[in-house]
């Protein structure tokens, strides 16, 4: 970055020392997420796209894609908002925590991998940063404060497969992720451990099912060692 460019930046970055949080939901001054609107928003449920793609492994959403979450969400990933990192942590390990208290779950388990989705090349440039895999940091805090015994495991590569999704329908973006990711210098679990997908929204699933795919084959998973989670839910596809 140049010249005349950094102004902007600088300026804005200096207003935000100086002036006191908004919240990304109503604006109220004092915390960047107040709890009013958090509590509103904030829902977590097991959730299943509809229609959903095979091979999707179970799947949790803390909240719909809506109200402030959405905003909360935009800030974090489009507009840099890092003080809301640790919120939208909050709520991936709370969706973990309704996975991993359903039936299907095994009561014990040893380790728990938190497996972000990495964000594509050209996101990387433009943002400078991998907003769910900073989002997993906070996750991990979260569930080792509650003795469960989490890491993040940075075992996801995007290829070059699967670019712009925007615009097409379940099955061609079903076709356009296939090999759209590849495995990072990561061996296989230890025997008992969990293995769950962290992204920050799912609409159609078919990035979590090419995610699931790639894990599996990989580090060679049984099906029932997967699971995945997701801040929001697009709201068209909830399930109640
Ligand atoms: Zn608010």
């Amino acid at each position: 970055m140049g010249g005349g460019g950094d102004r902007p930046s600088l300026l804005s970055g200096l207003l935000e020392l100086l002036l006191p949080r908004a919240c990304v939901g109503c604006g109220a001054l004092g915390s960047a997420w107040c709890p009013t609107c958090l509590d509103a928003d904030f829902d977590p449920v097991l959730h299943r796209p509809d229609p959903c793609p095979p091979g999707l492994p179970p799947l949790a959403a803390a909240a719909s894609y809506s109200g402030s979450v959405r905003r909360a969400v935009l800030a974090a990933k489009e507009r840099d908002r890092r003080e809301l990192d640790r919120s939208l942590g909050a709520m991936l390990a709370t969706a973990i925590g309704i996975l991993i208290t359903q039936p299907e779950w095994p009561s014990q388990f040893g380790q728990l991998w938190l497996v972000p989705v990495p964000a594509s090349r050209s996101a990387l440039r433009e943002r400078g940063r991998d907003h769910v895999s900073d989002w997993t940091r906070w996750t991990v805090r979260f569930l080792q404060a509650v003795r469960i015994p989490a890491r993040s495991v940075a075992a996801l590569r995007r290829t070059t497969a699967g670019r712009d999704s925007v615009g097409l329908d379940a099955a061609a973006r079903a076709v356009n992720l296939r090999g759209a990711f590849s495995m990072g210098p990561v061996r296989p679990p230890p025997p008992g451990a969990m293995v769950v997908i962290m992204d920050d929204i799912v609409t159609t699933g078919a990035t979590l099912v090419s995610a699931g795919a790639c894990l599996s084959t990989a580090l060679d998973l049984d099906p029932s060692q997967l699971g995945t989670v997701v801040v929001a839910a697009t709201q068209r596809d909830r399930a109640r």
